[in-house]
This record gives C-alpha cells, structure tokens and sequence, in this order.
C-alpha cells in the first residue's frame, strides 16, 4: 500500500480528523483539490462555536457539538486561536414565541446544555441596550472563533506529525481492491495519477455523495442538495451597537436557525444567512441585492434602530443538506462502510452546522471507527 490512510477534503473537518490521524498513524494523506485548506464550506460560514442548544437528543449532531464545543474552546486557549465566549442571546418577541422558548431550554437540557437562563426584558436591557426582546434565553457558551486560523494550526500540526498534505489534486476515480482501495488524481497540472491506501475517509464536504458513489456505494438516501445561506453585513458605525450574537426564536424544522446576528472577531457584524435551496448542485455564492427588503424586515423585528440602507450585500455559503426542503432534520451521517461490503471506507454526509464547532469531537469519533 502507498498509503494506510487517505483522508479526501481538507476543509475544517478533514483538516481535524488529519491533523488526529497523523498522530497516531504513519503515511497519513490529506488530499485537496483546490491550491489551499478551506476554500468551501469552512470559509463560508458564521464562525460561531455553537453549545448545542437545538438538535434531537441523542443525535450526533447534538453530541458532537456538546463535546465538540469543549474541545474547541480548550483546543483555542493552548493554540492561541482567536475566540471570543461572548454568548448568545436567542430573543421572543411575541407571546408566541416566548413559549416556544420553553421548549428550547428542555430539549437544550436533554443534551447536556444546562447553562441557559432565561432573561426577563430588564436583563435582556443591560446586556443589550439596543434591542428588542419581550424574553431571552441566554447561552453563556457560545462564542466565536478565527475559523482560518483554526484550520491552519491543523494544518501544521498535521505536517509536523509527517502527515502528506496534497492541494491541488482531485479525486476523480476510487476502486476497491482485496486490501484496500485504488485513487486516481487528477493534478493541476492535468496529469492522472493512481496510488493504493488503504483506508479512505471521504470528508469532501458538498461532494461527498459523489465521492461514495465514486466508490460504487450509490444511495438515493444520502443525496447532497446545496442550500444556499446569504448574508448581509450590518454598515458601521451601527455595528458597535451589539457585542453578542443575538438569534430569533428558530423556524420548526430546523432548515436553518432563523436569520441572526453573527459579530467575527474582526468586530464586524452579520445578518443571516437565510435559506434556499439551490435548483441544481452549482456553486452559487452570489449574493441577491434583491432580499435587501427581507433581511431588513426580519432583523427589525429585534433591532429596532436598523434602517433600511444600514444593511449591504456581504457572502453567501452553502450547506450540504440531506434532507429535502420541509423535511425533518437529518443527523451528520458519519460510518465505517463495512456493512455495506466496504470495509475501511467512512464516509461522513451532511456534515451541515454544527460541522465547524463539532470538527475535533468528530475527528475523535472517525478515529474510533479505523480498524487497522
Ligand atoms: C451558511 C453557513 C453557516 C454555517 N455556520 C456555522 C457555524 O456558525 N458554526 C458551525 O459549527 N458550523 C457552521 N456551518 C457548518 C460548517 O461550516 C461546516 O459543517 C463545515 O465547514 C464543514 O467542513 P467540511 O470540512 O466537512 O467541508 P468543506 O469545508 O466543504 O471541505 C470539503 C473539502 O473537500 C474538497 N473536495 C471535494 N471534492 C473533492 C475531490 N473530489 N477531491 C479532492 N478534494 C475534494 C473541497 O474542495 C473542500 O475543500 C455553517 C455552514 C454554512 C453553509
């Protein structure tokens, strides 16, 4: 074998389950096709280290995150990563919602996210002057981080492990031989090239469907949809108004967390990102000056002083669904495919929010699953 293992994506998560690897495996190979780490989902995203307040208990989604979260926070402090726990703040502003905050807080406790109080409008007042909320939940874990710093430490602590990091390469072809599985490359130079590994973990983020299917293992089941998230940034000098990230009551099913206010460590401040499902798998990032009018509607819900032209254009990312649109929430789908007659192959699918907070926890857990 050229390879023991060969990990395909080096965005936030493969970079972590790399970085893991390479310190207990010899020839651990990381392969990228673009130039460089994190050119997709990991750059394009509201950087917040997520508690885990929302997903179905018992989900890995949800465990990931927990556990993800305190690994993340103390992975920052020994790394100097930049990161701010600057809390969060998810805000009712009908009696409606403020029921529904209820729920929020037990099904955050069935995952082990006991931390969170609910806030009367006086509270909410000194912690935020400037917004508008009848009640709050406040989660005192969550923060922020410097998400590309974060993928670069992992990147060189990969390399000092003497893990291979290959950028600008693609997987095009994967074939199961008796011990293991062949990959082709195709490099940037527009050569092709074959090695043999023999474990692979597809962590190609948007086309890890294609990936599995590369490998024969076709499911109709684990299709990716690309669901666009848009964002426009808050102008300054309004920016300063708010220093925590302030979120609305969430949609029901979870498609996306309702358009919130995200700040980056930069002390920029974003609105969104909403939700839309793309027609076909296309990487669109264009941001439409035409949803100016309903970001501005949504976020005045809760900040009363936003005027319509305090909001412009900013970024867009999208997320790897696999759940059709309406559809109840699907769990990352993360698996050693022996069952399905592919032993050492895992595959991880739908690794949607909350993939950036839980990347360490899920490198722990992808590194249980490698039986060599
Ligand atoms: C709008 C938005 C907001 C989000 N906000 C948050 C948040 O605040 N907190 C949070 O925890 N999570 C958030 N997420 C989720 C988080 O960004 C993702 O879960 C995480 O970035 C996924 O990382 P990844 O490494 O799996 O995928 P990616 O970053 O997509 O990396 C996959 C890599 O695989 C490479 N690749 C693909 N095919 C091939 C091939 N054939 N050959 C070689 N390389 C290949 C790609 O080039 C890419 O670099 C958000 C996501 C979105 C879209």
């Amino acid at each position: 074998m050229d390879a023991e293992i060969t990990i395909i994506g080096a965005g936030v998560v493969g970079l972590a389950i790399a970085e893991k690897l390479s310190g207990s495996f010899n020839d651990v190979f990381l392969i990228e096709k673009h130039p460089t780490f994190g050119q997709e989902t990991s750059s394009r995203n509201s950087e917040v280290i997520h508690a885990g307040i929302y997903y179905p208990m018992g989900s890995l989604k949800a465990k990931l995150c927990v556990e993800g979260k305190g690994l993340l926070y103390d992975y920052c402090k020994k790394h100097d990563i930049p990161y701010r726990n600057c809390g969060k703040l998810i805000v009712a502003t009908s009696q409606e919602e403020i029921s529904i905050l209820k729920g929020i807080r037990q099904t955050a406790m069935k995952n082990g996210v006991d931390d969170l109080t609910l806030l009367e409008k006086d509270k909410i007042t000194e912690l935020e002057p400037e917004i508008f909320a009848l009640k709050a939940l406040y989660s005192p874990s969550t923060g922020i981080l410097d998400t590309h710093s974060l993928m670069k430490r992992f990147e060189i602590n990969t390399l000092n492990n003497s893990g291979q990091i290959v950028y600008g390469s693609e997987v095009t072809e994967i074939k199961k031989i008796e011990t293991g599985y062949e990959i082709k490359l195709l490099e940037a130079d527009s050569k092709e090239y074959s090695f043999t590994t023999r474990i692979v973990i597809n962590s190609a983020g948007l086309t890890s469907d294609k990936i599995s299917e590369m490998a024969d293992m076709k499911d109709d089941n684990l299709k990716i949809m690309f669901c666009k998230g848009e964002y426009f940034r808050l102008n300054p000098p309004k920016n300063k108004l708010i220093s925590r990230l302030v979120y609305p009551v969430p949609v029901h099913n979870l498609e996306g967390i309702g358009i919130h206010v995200t700040i980056d460590m930069g002390g920029g401040v974003k609105l969104g990102p909403d939700v839309t499902y793309l027609d076909s798998n296309i990487h669109d990032y264009k941001v439409s000056v035409s949803k100016q009018e309903a970001f501005y509607l949504s976020a005045k819900k809760f900040l009363p002083f936003l005027e319509y032209d305090d909001i412009a254009p900013e970024m867009a990312g999208i997320r790897p669904k696999i759940q059709k649109p309406g559809e109840p929430v699907r769990d990352f789908y993360i698996r050693e495919e022996t069952s399905r007659g592919f032993p050492g192959f895992i595959n991880l699918i739908g690794i949607e929010s909350p993939g950036l907070t839980s990347s360490i926890a899920i490198a722990h857990y992808v590194k249980n699953l490698i039986r060599i």
